[in-house]
C-alpha cells in the first residue's frame, strides 16, 4: 500500500490540472472593438434612450433575455447589487420579513438587511443543501413579504411548493441564480420561474465579466424599478409623467460597455461550458461512486445541474475521520490553488461550512448603526432568532459537506482518473490517517 501524501508518501499527481479560462481571442476582440470608440459607458440620468445605458449594455440585455426566454433582463454591476436591487424594486422595507437560506454567499441574506427588513432563515434540503419548501412555510408570519430562494452548487430550488406558497401568502419570490445559469427546473430556465432571477458574472462563476450580473423578470414594472434603482431613479423624475418615484433609492449599479461586450461573446458559450461539466461529473461519479460514506448531491426529479460545484457528503461516523482530514488528505494529493486560472488550479473544500446566521452581524445583532437595527427596535414587531441549534439539517450539512470544482472543462479523463485515484488513495488509508490523526491529537 503506498503511503499517502499527507504522512509524507508521494502525491497522485503533481502535475497542474488545465486552467478553467473562458476568456480567449473573441473577448479579447470584443473589448477591442469596444475600446476604439471610445465609449466605455454611456448612461445618462435623463429622459433618453441612454438612460438605459450604451448600445452594448442594451445588446447584451436583449440577448440575455432572449438566451433565457424572459420579458426583461437588467445588467448590473455585480449579482450583489442585483440582489439589492431585487429587494429594493420589491418594496420590501423596515418591519418586513424575508425568508433567506442559511448556506449560501452573504449577499443572499444581507439583501432585506439593507432596506431595513430583517432576514429569517429557513433550515435546507438534506441532499441539494437548497431552501427546504416544509421549513420555509414554517417560518412565514404576518410580516413576511418575500422569499429569497438560492440554487446553490447550481442545483434548482423544489420552485414548485415554494411558488404555492408564495401564491396563497401573497409573497415575493426572487431567485439568486448566481451559481446556476443554465439549471433548469422542468424544462424552465431557473431564474424565470418567480418574479425576479439573479445572476452573478464575478471572475468565479461559469462564465464572467470580471464583476457583473443580471437581473431578469417577466413583469413589467419590476423592470422599471430595477433600471430606477440601478441608474439614480431621481434623476428621470422630470421626463417621466405617471411615474411614481417614492420608495425608490437610486444607486448606481451599472453594468460598463467593456463588461457588456465579454458577456455578449461569451453567453452563446455557457451551454457548451455547462455540458461539459455535467459530462465530466457523470464520469468522476462513475469512478468515485462505490466509496463508503461519501455520497452525491443527487439530480432531484425534474431537475437539471449547472454544477457550479460538485457536492458531496461525508459521514464521519463511517469513514472515522473527520470531513476536515479528509479533505486534507485529498488535497495533499493533487495540485491544488486556490486562484482558478492559475496552474494547477483546481479547488476542493469544506463547501459553506459556516451557515450565514453565525455571521457576527446576526449574532450580536448589530448591522445598521449600533442600536439593532433592524432586529430590534419599535419598527420591527417580531423577533428575530439566529440559534444556531434551529437548523439541523444546515448545520450538519455545514459539518460534513465537501465541494469541488475539478469537473470543469478542460479537464479530461485522465485527469479525472488521478482525482479519482486520490479518493481511493486516501480511502486504502483511513486507518493510517486515522492512527496519524490520534498521534497529532496527542502531541
Ligand atoms: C457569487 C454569488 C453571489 C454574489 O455575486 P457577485 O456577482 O460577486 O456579487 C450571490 N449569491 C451567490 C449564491 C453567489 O454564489
Amino acid at each position: 500500500m503506498t503511503t499517502i501524501a499527507l504522512l509524507g508518501g508521494e502525491p497522485v499527481r503533481r502535475t497542474p490540472f488545465p486552467a478553467y479560462n473562458v476568456i480567449g481571442e473573441d473577448e479579447i476582440k470584443a473589448v477591442r472593438a469596444v475600446m476604439e470608440t471610445g465609449v466605455l459607458s454611456k448612461y445618462i440620468g435623463a429622459e433618453h434612450e441612454d438612460f438605459m445605458g450604451g448600445p452594448q449594455v442594451r445588446a447584451f440585455e436583449a440577448e440575455w433575455a432572449a438566451a433565457f426566454d424572459v420579458d426583461h433582463a437588467i445588467a448590473v454591476n455585480s449579482a450583489t447589487s442585483g440582489l439589492f436591487a431585487a429587494i429594493g424594486a420589491t418594496g420590501v422595507g423596515p418591519g418586513d420579513e424575508v425568508i433567506v437560506p442559511p448556506l449560501s454567499m452573504a449577499a443572499s441574506a444581507t439583501a432585506p438587511v439593507v432596506y431595513g427588513a430583517v432576514p429569517v432563515f429557513c433550515d435546507v434540503d438534506a441532499n441539494t443543501f437548497n431552501p427546504d419548501p416544509v421549513s420555509i412555510a414554517e417560518k412565514i408570519t404576518e410580516r413576511t413579504k418575500a422569499i429569497i430562494v438560492v440554487h446553490l452548487l447550481g442545483h434548482p430550488t423544489d420552485m414548485n411548493p415554494v411558488k404555492a406558497l408564495a401564491d396563497r401568502c401573497n409573497l415575493v419570490v426572487i431567485e439568486d441564480c448566481a451559481q446556476a445559469i443554465y439549471a433548469s427546473y422542468y424544462g424552465c430556465n431557473v431564474g424565470t420561474l418567480a418574479d425576479i432571477g439573479v445572476f452573478s458574472l464575478n471572475y468565479h462563476k461559469h462564465i464572467h465579466t470580471g464583476e457583473g450580473g443580471v437581473c431578469v423578470t417577466n413583469d413589467k414594472d419590476l423592470a422599471e424599478r430595477l433600471r430606477l434603482i440601478r441608474n439614480h431613479a431621481e434623476a428621470v423624475a422630470a421626463g417621466r409623467p405617471g411615474l411614481d418615484l417614492t420608495n425608490l433609492i437610486g444607486f448606481n449599479f451599472r453594468m460598463g460597455e467593456i463588461e457588456a461586450a465579454i458577456g455578449r461573446s461569451l453567453l452563446p458559450k455557457a451551454r457548451d461550458l455547462i455540458e461539459k461539466r455535467r459530462a465530466n461529473i457523470r464520469i468522476l461519479e462513475q469512478m468515485v461512486g462505490d466509496l463508503p460514506g461519501l455520497s452525491f448531491t443527487r439530480t432531484a426529479e425534474g431537475c437539471v445541474s449547472s454544477y457550479y460545484a460538485h457536492g458531496l457528503l461525508c459521514d464521519q461516523e463511517t469513514l472515522g475521520v473527520s470531513r476536515d482530514l479528509l479533505v486534507e488528505a485529498l488535497r495533499a494529493e493533487l495540485p491544488i490553488t486556490l486562484m482558478r486560472e492559475e496552474a494547477g488550479g483546481a479547488l476542493i473544500g469544506p463547501g459553506y461550512s459556516r451557515p450565514l446566521y453565525m455571521l457576527p452581524m446576526y449574532q450580536e445583532m448589530i448591522a445598521i448603526g449600533r442600536s439593532g437595527f433592524p432586529f430590534r427596535g419599535p419598527q420591527y414587531a417580531g423577533k428575530a432568532d439566529y440559534r444556531p441549534n434551529l437548523f439541523p439539517r444546515a448545520e450538519q450539512a455545514a459539518r460534513t459537506m465537501i465541494t469541488h470544482e475539478m469537473m470543469r472543462p478542460p479537464m479530461t479523463e485522465s485527469d479525472l482518473r488521478d482525482v479519482a485515484d486520490a479518493f481511493h488513495k486516501v480511502y486504502e488509508n483511513l486507518d493510517a490517517l486515522r492512527d496519524w490523526r490520534t498521534r497529532r491529537l496527542h502531541k
